[in-house]
């Protein structure tokens, strides 16, 4: 049986780890983080869940959709009932317009991560096992861990992990270079969380806006803390990247003074920096990375253009890379 290293435990290498598995390849995931989710992360707090990354997903696709309808049926996901509503701020003058649409919007329950554990479910996870260096001897690869661990055997690699760690990966193992815009295609997010006892004027409010991207309220989100979740955009978040938590919760505190008016008292919750957080629409998508001839591949949602469902997608097609070599190998053997 065919042993697959999937590096990254995030909806992409999830999703190719599932698929793998279920075509009959022995698969291990590693993760740096303490848990499975990636940028599909909610923190767990005593109130509920905070969604500090993604904050619902669209399905288009038909394999995407027949996922989600999965998901659905087993109560790992639900609809968000969300209203939506447009914040812009040009020059200073405010305004706040509702701004209905007929998209369903799908969150993880009770976290936004709970689809991405429940694919890994039955699957071999290493969390708090960052791989820092990969080697290819006699057709077979070996990881090494930050820790000092080496992991051995593998017939192939994937790498699902954001573009600039792909690429130090590869730098470090002395494996070729494989994007000419690694660092700029993801960009960076602080992601806000604040409580304030107040109607939110929309539960999905996207802006135009100096400063934000987009600002939720958690109030119809099952296992969630119901507060607001304000995500600053690239811009503005990379400008002041290095800033504290309290920088953080002192612009939001203003956002929601000034431009939401609320009068209520505010309370500021946690402040989370994203280094790579969202795709920059200037730069045109790569698609998956491959080297076959080292049996590794490399992809995830910046393959095609950033967002969850891009991630589902991106794992599905690792997957079908990995399963057509090997066909390949078997039919010319
Ligand atoms: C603030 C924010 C808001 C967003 N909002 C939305 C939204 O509303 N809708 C939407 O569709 N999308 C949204 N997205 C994008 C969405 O979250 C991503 O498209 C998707 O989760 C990416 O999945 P992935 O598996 O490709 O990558 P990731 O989730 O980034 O997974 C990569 C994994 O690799 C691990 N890793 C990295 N380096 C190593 C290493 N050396 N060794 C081991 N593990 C490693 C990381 O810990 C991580 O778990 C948002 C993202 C952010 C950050």
């Amino acid at each position: 049986m065919k042993k697959i290293a999937v590096i990254g435990a995030g909806l992409t290498g999830a999703t190719a780890a599932a698929k793998l598995v279920q075509q009959g390849f022995q698969v291990t995931v590693f993760d740096k983080g303490r848990s499975a989710g990636g940028r599909m992360s909610s923190k767990r707090t005593e109130q509920g869940y905070l969604d500090m990354g993604a904050q619902y997903f669209t399905a288009r696709s038909d394999a995407f959709k027949q996922q989600v309808q999965q998901w659905l049926e087993a109560g790992q996901a639900e609809v968000w009932p969300c209203t939506t509503a447009l914040l812009c701020n040009e020059d200073g003058v405010v305004s706040l317009k509702s701004s209905k649409d007929e998209q369903r919007r799908f969150i993880g329950v009770p976290s936004m991560q709970s689809p991405v554990k429940a694919l890994l479910q039955d699957i071999a996870l290493n969390t708090g096992c960052r791989i820092q260096k990969l080697s290819y001897q006699r057709q077979s690869w070996s990881l090494l861990s930050d820790e000092g661990k080496t992991y051995t055997g593998f017939d192939a690699v994937l790498l699902t992990l954001p573009p600039v760690q792909v690429q130090q990966l590869m730098a470090q193992s002395s494996l070729p270079e494989v994007f000419d815009t690694a660092a700029n295609l993801l960009e960076p997010c602080w992601a806000v969380a604040m409580q304030a006892e107040a109607s939110p004027a929309g539960d999905a409010i996207f802006c135009q806006h100096p400063k934000l991207r987009f600002i939720s309220h958690q109030q119809y989100k099952s296992g969630r803390n119901c507060c607001y979740i304000l995500h600053f955009n690239a811009a503005f978040s990379a400008e002041h990247l290095q800033q504290s938590a309290d920088f953080w919760f002192a612009e939001a505190t203003a956002v929601l003074r000034d431009e939401l008016n609320i009068k209520q008292a505010i309370e500021p919750l946690v402040a989370h920096r994203w280094l790579y957080a969202s795709q920059n629409d200037q730069i045109t998508a790569p698609g998956c990375i491959a080297l076959p001839d080292q049996q590794l591949w490399a992809g995830g949602d910046w393959s095609y253009g950033g967002r969850v469902e891009n991630a589902y997608l991106a794992g599905l097609a690792l997957a079908q890379a990995v399963i057509d070599s090997h066909n390949l190998v078997q039919e010319s053997a």
